[in-house]
């Protein structure tokens, strides 16, 4: 906890408000609500009824011969559609596997990797690897089963190959400090997975398609559907895709149908949005999205000047090829880095005195408190009060670096 002098709480507050307790406001997870208010306008045609005769079978409607048998074609179809409108990612020759949300595919992809076949079980577990500051969960998915076939080795600035076998994640733009982000250890023996969550425009410029190994996308951050549970990787190789999918049959024997088939619903009006925006009540998906990152940025940025208590990543400017503008990143989170002399622990701080929920730097594989993560991705009132307890930590009670 720190110096209560530190804050000013009555300086945005009015006076009905001052006597009470703060409330706290979660802004620990990257929960995507705040596509709601477009997702509201944008009517039927983002809408879908399935109908209690309907995807009965565990098999599906329409599998268009791919590789992965429970893929639903209308999916992959809108999958493909998308990556083309938006120039993000190479689909052309890939094979498409759908998960449970992308964190299966992560496990899918880790199951793939070691090759199954030839795994020497009494050979120690592979290690898995990503940049500090990594994705907080990467570590915990990778160990929780204590697996035999891999096992996490932490940051991959810091490791040793030693011409052995590994896998590298590398996630671009990067959770939880948006930059862009290419493989750090350069082994002979490496092998990559790509985590793409948030390679869209709303966050970061679009500068060329993607075209690796193994791609991993979410409609839990491209269109907002956290909740309907549904990923897909793109991958290179058919062995590959073909291991991914025994590991998702084994795990949850395919992925829900119903899923699919909204995310496929959601993803053309999407597609459909940017292709013909005047036709849309809701305008273009990404415009929308982009406008409001923007927006936050400015008024984030803003607040961090004037109270000179905390500062931000600063990213550089792109061109964006779906926009056709130079830009720079409004990632989905805020990686905010305490500059206060006597604040040793930014999360204490920012949990413990303004009572909002972050996630501190520890998670992220930092050494020092001195970084947490803030959710961009809220719905606005709580973004505004966000804002408010940020600018009532006041610098000048304190020495600021
Ligand atoms: N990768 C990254 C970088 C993420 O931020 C998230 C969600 N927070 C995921 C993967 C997991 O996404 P999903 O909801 O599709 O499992």
């Amino acid at each position: 906890m720190c110096p209560a002098n530190m804050f000013s709480t009555e300086k945005k507050e009015d006076s009905t408000k001052k006597q009470q307790p703060l409330q706290t406001i979660n802004l620990d997870q990257g929960d995507p609500t705040m596509f709601v208010e477009y997702w509201k306008k944008a009517g039927e045609k983002s809408s879908i009824v399935i109908n209690a005769w309907q995807n009965l079978s565990y098999f599906p409607n329409d599998n268009g011969g791919n590789i992965c048998w429970f893929l639903e074609k209308e999916f992959s179809d809108e999958v493909t559609k998308l990556h083309e409108l938006v120039g993000n990612a190479v689909t052309k020759d890939r094979y498409i596997v759908v998960g449970t949300g992308s964190t299966q595919l992560y496990q899918a992809s880790l199951f793939a990797l070691v090759n199954v076949n030839d795994h020497d079980y009494s050979s120690k577990p592979m290690d898995v690897v990503s940049a500090v500051p990594f994705y907080s969960s990467y570590p915990a998915v990778t160990d929780f089963l204590k697996s035999g076939l891999y096992k996490w080795g932490g940051d991959a600035y810091k490791f040793d190959h030693k011409n052995e076998p590994y896998i590298e994640v590398v996630c671009s733009p990067n959770n939880p400090d948006g930059h862009t982000m290419g493989p750090v250890v350069n082994g002979n023996g490496g092998k990559l997975i790509y985590d793409l969550a948030y390679y869209w425009p709303q966050y970061t410029p679009i500068t060329k398609p993607a075209d690796h190994d193994i791609m991993l996308f979410t409609v839990s951050k491209s269109t907002g559907h956290a909740g309907t549970r549904v990923g897909w990787a793109i991958v290179k190789d058919e062995k590959i895709a073909r291991k991914m999918t025994k590991f998702i049959e084994l795990s949850t024997i395919g992925v829900s149908k119903d899923s699919q088939y909204r995310a496929a619903t959601i993803m053309r009006a999407v597609t459909e949005s940017g292709q013909s925006i005047s036709l849309q009540l809701a305008g273009n998906f990404f415009e929308f999205g982009k406008n409001i990152m923007v927006d936050r940025w400015e008024r984030l940025r803003k607040v961090a000047s004037e109270n000179g208590a905390f500062s931000l990543p600063k990213y550089p400017k792109q061109y964006c090829n779906y926009f056709g503008e130079i830009k720079e990143a409004h990632p989905g989170f805020a990686w905010l880095k305490c500059n206060l002399e006597n604040v040793e622990d930014c999360e204490s701080l920012v949990k413990g005195n303004l009572k909002i929920l972050v996630r501190g730097g520890k998670n992220f594989g930092m050494d020092n408190s001195k970084y947490v993560r803030v959710s961009l991705l809220d719905l606005e009132d709580k973004f505004q009060i966000l804002l408010e307890r940020l600018s009532t930590v006041s610098s000048s009670s304190t020495k600021v670096k």
